[in-house]
Protein backbone atom coordinates (compact mmCIF):
# COMPACT_ATOMS: atom_id res chain seq x y z
CA UNK A 1 0.00 0.00 0.00
CA UNK A 2 0.97 3.28 -0.81
CA UNK A 3 2.48 4.62 2.72
CA UNK A 4 3.41 8.56 0.98
CA UNK A 5 -0.21 10.23 0.21
CA UNK A 6 -1.01 14.07 0.45
CA UNK A 7 -5.19 14.58 0.39
CA UNK A 8 -6.02 18.02 0.25
CA UNK A 9 -10.36 18.92 -0.05
CA UNK A 10 -12.72 21.32 1.45
CA UNK A 11 -14.86 21.31 4.42
CA UNK A 12 -18.03 22.92 4.92
CA UNK A 13 -19.06 24.09 1.37
CA UNK A 14 -15.53 25.83 0.95
CA UNK A 15 -15.61 27.64 4.37
CA UNK A 16 -12.31 25.68 5.25
CA UNK A 17 -9.76 23.83 3.46
CA UNK A 18 -7.63 20.55 4.77
CA UNK A 19 -4.84 18.90 3.88
CA UNK A 20 -3.29 15.56 5.11
CA UNK A 21 -0.87 13.69 4.88
CA UNK A 22 -0.09 9.71 5.38
CA UNK A 23 3.99 9.86 5.59
CA UNK A 24 4.78 7.22 7.14
CA UNK A 25 7.33 6.18 4.50
CA UNK A 26 9.13 9.24 4.61
CA UNK A 27 9.70 9.55 8.38
CA UNK A 28 10.94 5.68 7.88
CA UNK A 29 13.58 7.38 5.20
CA UNK A 30 14.70 10.09 7.17
CA UNK A 31 14.94 7.67 10.47
CA UNK A 32 17.29 5.75 8.07
CA UNK A 33 19.23 8.46 6.54
CA UNK A 34 20.12 9.98 9.49
CA UNK A 35 20.39 6.93 12.51
CA UNK A 36 17.88 8.77 14.44
CA UNK A 37 16.85 8.16 17.89
CA UNK A 38 13.34 7.24 18.84
CA UNK A 39 12.91 10.51 20.05
CA UNK A 40 14.23 12.39 17.42
CA UNK A 41 12.27 10.11 14.90
CA UNK A 42 9.13 11.82 16.56
CA UNK A 43 10.39 14.94 16.97
CA UNK A 44 11.92 15.19 12.89
CA UNK A 45 9.03 13.18 11.75
CA UNK A 46 6.59 15.37 13.06
CA UNK A 47 8.24 18.67 11.56
CA UNK A 48 8.77 16.73 8.65
CA UNK A 49 4.73 16.08 8.28
CA UNK A 50 4.52 19.63 8.56
CA UNK A 51 6.87 20.78 6.41
CA UNK A 52 5.53 18.90 3.24
CA UNK A 53 1.51 19.86 4.38
CA UNK A 54 2.90 23.37 3.80
CA UNK A 55 4.88 22.93 0.64
CA UNK A 56 2.19 20.75 -1.32
CA UNK A 57 -0.40 23.90 -0.52
CA UNK A 58 2.50 26.47 -2.33
CA UNK A 59 0.72 27.89 -5.68
CA UNK A 60 4.32 27.71 -7.57
CA UNK A 61 7.00 24.83 -8.72
CA UNK A 62 9.55 26.87 -7.34
CA UNK A 63 8.13 27.95 -4.21
CA UNK A 64 10.30 26.35 -1.40
CA UNK A 65 9.04 26.81 2.34
CA UNK A 66 12.10 25.84 5.17
CA UNK A 67 11.27 25.41 9.03
CA UNK A 68 13.33 25.67 11.91
CA UNK A 69 13.00 24.61 15.28
CA UNK A 70 15.47 26.09 17.58
CA UNK A 71 14.15 24.99 20.94
CA UNK A 72 16.33 24.60 24.40
CA UNK A 73 16.12 20.79 24.69
CA UNK A 74 18.82 18.55 23.52
CA UNK A 75 17.91 18.40 19.88
CA UNK A 76 19.99 21.33 18.50
CA UNK A 77 18.30 22.98 15.64
CA UNK A 78 15.44 20.50 13.80
CA UNK A 79 15.45 22.32 9.84
CA UNK A 80 13.50 21.23 7.13
CA UNK A 81 12.86 22.31 3.76
CA UNK A 82 10.21 21.07 1.47
CA UNK A 83 9.30 22.30 -1.91
CA UNK A 84 6.86 21.03 -4.81
CA UNK A 85 4.24 18.52 -4.57
CA UNK A 86 5.33 17.83 -0.69
CA UNK A 87 8.81 16.46 -1.30
CA UNK A 88 10.75 17.47 2.08
CA UNK A 89 14.08 16.64 3.20
CA UNK A 90 15.63 17.68 6.78
CA UNK A 91 18.25 16.91 9.72
CA UNK A 92 18.37 17.24 13.51
CA UNK A 93 21.50 18.68 14.65
CA UNK A 94 21.75 16.23 17.27
CA UNK A 95 19.78 13.20 15.50
CA UNK A 96 21.35 10.21 17.86
CA UNK A 97 20.34 11.88 20.86
CA UNK A 98 17.82 9.96 22.70
CA UNK A 99 16.05 10.74 26.43
CA UNK A 100 14.42 8.48 28.56
CA UNK A 101 10.50 8.10 28.45
CA UNK A 102 8.17 10.21 30.27
CA UNK A 103 6.30 8.94 33.42
CA UNK A 104 3.32 8.40 30.78
CA UNK A 105 5.72 5.62 28.88
CA UNK A 106 5.73 8.24 26.00
CA UNK A 107 8.22 9.69 23.75
CA UNK A 108 9.57 12.85 25.43
CA UNK A 109 9.32 14.89 22.36
CA UNK A 110 9.67 18.33 24.05
CA UNK A 111 12.47 17.50 26.21
CA UNK A 112 14.19 17.08 23.21
CA UNK A 113 12.75 20.44 21.11
CA UNK A 114 12.73 22.25 24.29
CA UNK A 115 9.48 24.05 25.85
CA UNK A 116 11.09 27.37 25.06
CA UNK A 117 12.83 28.60 21.80
CA UNK A 118 12.04 30.23 18.65
CA UNK A 119 9.65 28.59 15.16
CA UNK A 120 10.98 30.16 12.28
CA UNK A 121 9.25 29.79 8.51
CA UNK A 122 10.26 30.90 5.76
CA UNK A 123 8.21 30.41 2.39
CA UNK A 124 11.16 31.93 -0.71
CA UNK A 125 8.10 32.44 -3.25
CA UNK A 126 10.89 33.62 -5.93
CA UNK A 127 10.42 37.23 -5.22
CA UNK A 128 13.20 39.43 -3.83
CA UNK A 129 13.33 38.54 -0.67
CA UNK A 130 11.96 35.99 1.06
CA UNK A 131 9.20 35.65 3.80
CA UNK A 132 10.04 35.19 6.91
CA UNK A 133 7.69 34.26 9.60
CA UNK A 134 8.56 33.91 13.60
CA UNK A 135 6.94 32.80 16.63
CA UNK A 136 7.96 31.72 20.40
CA UNK A 137 7.77 27.83 21.01
CA UNK A 138 4.76 27.57 23.33
CA UNK A 139 4.71 23.64 23.97
CA UNK A 140 7.90 22.01 22.00
CA UNK A 141 5.43 19.65 20.87
CA UNK A 142 5.52 20.84 17.47
CA UNK A 143 1.79 20.21 16.68
CA UNK A 144 0.64 23.17 18.98
CA UNK A 145 3.39 25.49 18.13
CA UNK A 146 3.22 25.31 14.50
CA UNK A 147 -0.89 25.78 14.63
CA UNK A 148 0.03 28.97 17.53
CA UNK A 149 2.80 30.34 14.46
CA UNK A 150 -0.54 30.17 11.71
CA UNK A 151 -2.59 31.85 13.92
CA UNK A 152 -0.02 34.58 15.65
CA UNK A 153 2.30 35.37 12.50
CA UNK A 154 0.36 34.63 9.78
CA UNK A 155 -3.15 35.63 10.63
CA UNK A 156 -4.60 32.14 9.61
CA UNK A 157 -6.72 30.54 12.60
CA UNK A 158 -5.40 26.46 12.04
CA UNK A 159 -6.12 23.08 13.50
CA UNK A 160 -2.97 21.30 13.95
CA UNK A 161 -2.52 17.19 14.16
CA UNK A 162 0.77 15.37 13.34
CA UNK A 163 1.33 11.93 14.85
CA UNK A 164 4.25 9.14 14.77
CA UNK A 165 3.66 5.73 15.87
CA UNK A 166 6.70 3.48 16.33
CA UNK A 167 7.28 -0.16 18.08
CA UNK A 168 8.49 0.64 21.65
CA UNK A 169 11.07 -1.75 21.08
CA UNK A 170 13.50 -0.93 18.11
CA UNK A 171 11.95 1.95 16.81
CA UNK A 172 10.07 0.77 13.89
CA UNK A 173 7.42 3.92 12.41
CA UNK A 174 4.72 1.95 12.13
CA UNK A 175 2.58 4.95 11.48
CA UNK A 176 3.38 9.20 11.09
CA UNK A 177 0.91 11.13 9.41
CA UNK A 178 -1.35 15.02 10.11
CA UNK A 179 -3.81 17.37 9.00
CA UNK A 180 -4.16 21.04 8.79
CA UNK A 181 -7.23 22.48 8.68
CA UNK A 182 -7.05 26.40 8.08
CA UNK A 183 -10.29 29.26 7.38
CA UNK A 184 -10.81 30.44 4.40
CA UNK A 185 -11.75 33.88 4.11
CA UNK A 186 -15.22 34.98 5.16
CA UNK A 187 -15.44 31.72 6.96
CA UNK A 188 -18.61 31.90 9.00
CA UNK A 189 -18.20 30.96 12.57
CA UNK A 190 -21.12 28.19 12.62
CA UNK A 191 -18.66 26.42 9.69
CA UNK A 192 -15.69 26.22 12.65
CA UNK A 193 -18.14 25.50 15.38
CA UNK A 194 -19.11 22.62 13.15
CA UNK A 195 -16.07 21.19 12.11
CA UNK A 196 -14.68 21.80 16.21
CA UNK A 197 -17.25 19.18 16.93
CA UNK A 198 -15.20 16.60 15.14
CA UNK A 199 -11.83 18.09 16.54
CA UNK A 200 -11.50 14.99 18.86
CA UNK A 201 -11.62 12.49 16.25
CA UNK A 202 -8.56 13.82 14.21
CA UNK A 203 -5.53 12.43 16.90
CA UNK A 204 -7.76 8.91 15.17
CA UNK A 205 -5.31 9.87 12.12
CA UNK A 206 -1.83 8.23 14.20
CA UNK A 207 -3.50 5.15 15.80
CA UNK A 208 -5.30 4.38 12.45
CA UNK A 209 -2.33 4.64 10.05
CA UNK A 210 -0.39 2.65 12.76
CA UNK A 211 -3.10 -0.15 12.40
CA UNK A 212 -2.61 0.00 8.40
CA UNK A 213 -5.58 1.70 7.34
CA UNK A 214 -5.45 3.38 4.14
CA UNK A 215 -5.60 7.32 4.33
CA UNK A 216 -8.92 8.06 2.50
CA UNK A 217 -10.71 5.41 4.63
CA UNK A 218 -9.37 7.14 8.03
CA UNK A 219 -10.53 10.91 6.44
CA UNK A 220 -13.76 9.52 5.43
CA UNK A 221 -14.38 8.45 9.53
CA UNK A 222 -12.91 11.85 10.41
CA UNK A 223 -15.15 14.14 8.41
CA UNK A 224 -18.25 11.76 8.44
CA UNK A 225 -20.48 13.88 10.01
CA UNK A 226 -19.05 17.11 8.01
CA UNK A 227 -19.77 18.70 4.20
CA UNK A 228 -16.38 17.42 2.86
CA UNK A 229 -14.42 17.71 -1.04
CA UNK A 230 -11.57 15.91 -1.73
CA UNK A 231 -9.89 18.00 -4.80
CA UNK A 232 -6.15 16.98 -5.17
CA UNK A 233 -3.51 13.89 -3.89
CA UNK A 234 -0.21 14.26 -4.30
CA UNK A 235 2.66 11.96 -3.56
CA UNK A 236 5.03 13.70 -1.03
CA UNK A 237 8.86 11.92 -0.36
CA UNK A 238 11.83 12.23 1.94
CA UNK A 239 14.22 13.60 -0.91
CA UNK A 240 17.05 16.10 -1.28
CA UNK A 241 17.79 17.82 -4.42
CA UNK A 242 21.68 19.15 -3.54
CA UNK A 243 23.96 19.03 -6.36
CA UNK A 244 27.62 19.26 -6.72
CA UNK A 245 26.98 22.88 -8.47
CA UNK A 246 25.21 24.01 -5.19
CA UNK A 247 28.20 22.83 -3.02
CA UNK A 248 30.24 24.77 -5.75
CA UNK A 249 28.45 27.93 -4.76
CA UNK A 250 29.12 27.18 -0.72
CA UNK A 251 32.77 27.01 -1.32
CA UNK A 252 33.22 30.04 -3.83
CA UNK A 253 31.45 31.62 -1.30
CA UNK A 254 33.86 31.39 1.81
CA UNK A 255 36.32 33.69 -0.48
CA UNK A 256 39.65 33.30 -1.29
CA UNK A 257 41.74 33.41 1.45
CA UNK A 258 39.93 30.16 2.77
CA UNK A 259 40.40 28.36 -0.73
CA UNK A 260 43.87 28.69 -0.99
CA UNK A 261 44.34 27.47 2.98
CA UNK A 262 41.83 24.56 2.10
CA UNK A 263 44.11 24.10 -1.35
CA UNK A 264 47.58 24.58 0.73
CA UNK A 265 46.91 22.96 3.22
CA UNK A 266 44.99 19.51 2.45
CA UNK A 267 44.95 19.98 -1.73
CA UNK A 268 41.04 18.75 -1.41
CA UNK A 269 37.85 18.62 0.24
CA UNK A 270 35.34 16.10 1.29
CA UNK A 271 31.57 18.16 1.91
CA UNK A 272 28.84 15.79 3.02
CA UNK A 273 25.66 17.39 2.75
CA UNK A 274 23.39 17.55 5.75
CA UNK A 275 20.30 16.77 4.41
CA UNK A 276 20.86 13.25 2.95
CA UNK A 277 24.84 12.75 3.37
CA UNK A 278 25.21 12.31 0.23
CA UNK A 279 29.67 13.20 -0.26
CA UNK A 280 30.97 15.08 -2.42
CA UNK A 281 34.97 15.04 -3.74
CA UNK A 282 36.73 17.94 -4.78
CA UNK A 283 40.19 17.19 -5.69
CA UNK A 284 42.89 20.23 -6.03
CA UNK A 285 42.33 20.93 -9.91
CA UNK A 286 38.97 21.57 -9.40
CA UNK A 287 39.87 23.49 -5.94
CA UNK A 288 41.71 26.12 -8.64
CA UNK A 289 39.06 26.47 -10.51
CA UNK A 290 36.97 27.73 -8.22
CA UNK A 291 39.70 29.66 -6.71
CA UNK A 292 39.51 31.81 -10.14
CA UNK A 293 36.00 32.10 -9.90
CA UNK A 294 35.70 33.25 -6.17
CA UNK A 295 36.77 36.94 -5.13
CA UNK A 296 38.35 38.18 -2.02
CA UNK A 297 34.94 38.28 0.19
CA UNK A 298 33.16 35.19 -0.95
CA UNK A 299 31.20 36.84 -3.58
CA UNK A 300 31.58 35.11 -7.15
CA UNK A 301 33.73 36.92 -9.29
CA UNK A 302 32.10 38.88 -12.24
CA UNK A 303 33.96 38.85 -15.80
ZN1 LIG B 1 21.58 16.08 -0.16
Amino acid sequence: MERNLIIHGMLENNALRFAAIDGTQLVRDAQKTHGLSRVATAALGRQLLMTSLIASLMKNKTDTVTTVLAGNGSSGNLVCVGREGGLVKGYATNPETELPLRSDGKLDVRGYVGASGKLTVIRDLGLKEPYVGMCNLISGEIAEDFAQYFTASEQQPSIVYLGVHENAADGFVTGAGGILIQTMPNCPDESVEHVMTIANRIPTLGTRLAAGDSLEAILNGIFEALDVAYTNRLSPAFSCDCTKERLERALISIGRKELRDLIDQDGKAELTCQFCGKKYLFDREALETLYLEATDNGGIHEE
